[in-house]
Formats: structure tokens, sequence, C-alpha cells
């Protein structure tokens, strides 16, 4: 699969029970469909805080291609969070794109249940020091 920003081949890892495509190039991840929410758990915090993805208003950032079926993806936010990154979501369902330091950003704003797994996803990645935005 290749990375729907630098168009570079991503690595695939397989972390905290999910596969994860990896763009060396760009430090972006892609999850499949369903692997943001075996991430977070069945916990109701985390329920919410998915439900509370929506489509984002206009913005100037450039659209992105869905890496599996290439069509262009739209972009999202969480309403849960105030100023939280933009995600790029694949319009079919294919799966949600996390630019460089986006998770990150995600899991240090939402509030989500004790036991998500993006902690560990981040550190298994990254090392205990993971990186700032
Ligand atoms: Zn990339
Ligand atoms: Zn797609």
């Amino acid at each position: 699969m290749d990375c729907p920003v630098c168009k570079n081949p991503m690595i695939t890892m397989e972390l905290a029970d999910v596969e994860i495509d990896y763009c060396t190039g760009c430090n972006g991840i892609w999850l499949d469909e369903g692997e943001m929410e075996i991430l977070l758990g069945n916990g109701g915090k985390s329920k919410d805080f998915i439900r509370s993805f929506h489509k984002a208003p206009q913005t100037g950032e450039g659209q992105r291609k869905c890496p599996i079926c290439d069509k262009n993806m739209e972009k999202i936010v969480a309403s849960e969070i105030e100023a939280g990154p933009m995600l790029d979501r694949c319009v079919n369902g294919d799966g949600l794109w996390f630019d460089k330091g986006e998770l990150h950003n995600i899991i240090e704003k939402a509030s989500l249940d004790e036991g998500n797994k993006i902690k560990q996803l981040l550190a298994d990645m990254f090392g205990q020091e993971t990186e700032d935005r």
C-alpha cells in the first residue's frame, strides 16, 4: 500500500493486535476500518469519541486519496476535542489516515477509557518518548 501523502510504499507493523501501515517518509499512519475501534476498546468513552467524528468544514488542507480505493478522502474532526487534529477518512470506509503526530495528539486530548491500546501502540512504535508534533 502506498502512502497517500508521499506515495512511497508503507511498511506493515503488527502492534497491539492490529496491523498498521506506517510511512517512514512522513511518519503517517494508516488504520484499516475497525482498527481504531479495536485500539480504543469497548468502553463507553471510547465509543462516544468515535461517534463524535464528523465531516470537517472546508479547509485549505489538500485532499488525499485513499491508499486502498484511490478515491478522495474526506476530512473529519472529532467534536469532542477542541482544536483537535483533522483526519482523513475514506468515503468508502476503508480506513483512517493520521498525519505525523495526529494519533498522539488525539490520545492527549480525548477522554478515552483506561486500557485503550493507543498509548501502547505509540510506545511500541516510537519508544517511551512519543514524539511531539
Ligand atoms: Zn508518507
Ligand atoms: Zn478507500
